[in-house]
């Protein structure tokens, strides 16, 4: 089968387009024919090596298709290898797609999309009168995150670059801001009568996590579940002891624990869209042997919402 392929970390010249052996389903696992597939940062990241895998591997973290024996359709996140016509998935961790999601949008939101869900249900849980920012709202799991933190109520202050700020107005967000112009902590205070936000959403890391710190309300909490920006650097506690700051690194795959948590989110999830709660924009659709080319784009800020690679 064809797939892309990893040997060495690197740039995105490191994802080959070759020829690989069909895999075979182990105890547990079924066979499924991939459809679409999502693209999402923390692949970037297996590609560099930042979060290591074993060499060589196929990269991929998301996806939807068929099951070959029974013909069921489903689809699957947090899991690497989907960048390939076929993958051997546990059993456990296909999510049945209800007959009106289509498995493009499926590919496009599962990872994005229950991340967001357990960042607004679980980790803060917004309530209405909540006030939350998004950082990079115009983006994949951002776009989402505006739109369920305002399905829960919330007053939601979003960021993006100069051109995206249109997108995110459309999302519904209440005050949205150009992070690369102006410093959001500054137009928040003024929104706020100095109180500042009870949550901040950071996924841009390095370039934003000082001023996201700076702009919480006293028990505030800071969550950082990426870095699009860069890595970083440690930090000393005691900056959190100014305003009893709470602080959370979270990752999917502590939100997804149980079967019964991961249909949870995804049933939700899906309601939303649906529903027409939550849209799902993907950005564009490439041929996956075009992945170099997808992680270029999403590299270098071009993505409004999702990267889809069709094998
Ligand atoms: P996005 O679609 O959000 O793409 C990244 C965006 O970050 C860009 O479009 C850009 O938006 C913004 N950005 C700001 N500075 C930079 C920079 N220097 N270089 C590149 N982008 C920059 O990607 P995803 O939605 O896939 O992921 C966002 C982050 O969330 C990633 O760090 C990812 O790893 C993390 N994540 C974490 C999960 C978890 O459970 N912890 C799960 C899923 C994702 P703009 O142009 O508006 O600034």
């Amino acid at each position: 089968m064809k797939a892309i392929q990893v040997s060495a970390p690197g740039d995105a010249d490191a994802l080959q387009y070759v020829d690989v052996p069909m895999p075979v389903a182990k105890e547990n696992e079924v066979l499924v024919r991939v459809e679409a597939i999502g693209v999402n940062y923390i692949d970037v990241y297996h590609r560099t090596g930042l979060y290591k895998l074993p060499l060589p591997f196929i990269p991929g973290s998301e996806a939807a298709g068929v099951i070959e024996e029974t013909s069921e359709r489903v689809a699957w996140a947090f899991l690497s290898g989907t960048y390939a016509e076929y993958a051997a998935v546990p059993r456990e961790k296909l999510v049945p797609l209800p007959p009106d999601v289509d498995v493009r949008t499926a590919a496009a939101s599962m990872l994005q999309g229950m991340t967001a869900h357990y960042l607004v249900t679980s980790t803060y849980p917004l309530a209405a009168g909540s006030t939350a920012l998004v950082h990079a709202a115009a983006g994949g799991v951002g776009g989402i995150l505006v739109q369920m933190a305002k399905q829960r109520g919330a007053r939601v202050f979003a960021t993006a670059s100069t051109s995206k700020l249109d997108i995110v107005r459309e999302l519904g967000a209440d005050v949205v801001i150009d992070y690369t112009i102006d410093d959001f902590a500054e137009v928040i205070f003024r929104e706020t009568e100095q109180r500042g936000v009870d949550v901040v959403y950071d996924s841009v890391g390095r370039t934003t996590f000082d001023r996201s710190l700076d702009v919480l309300a006293t028990r505030g909490m800071l969550v950082l579940f990426g870095q699009s920006s860069g890595v970083v650097p440690p930090i000393d506690p005691t900056r959190f002891a100014k305003k009893s700051t709470f602080f959370s690194r979270p990752t999917l795959g502590a939100y997804t624990v149980t079967r019964d948590e991961l249909l949870w989110r995804s049933r939700d999830l899906f309601e939303s869209i649906r529903s027409g709660e939550v849209r799902i924009r993907i950005d564009r659709e490439l041929p996956l042997r075009d992945a170099a080319q997808a992680h270029r784009l999403l590299e270098s800020r071009a993505t409004t919402g999702k990267l889809v690679l069709v094998p």
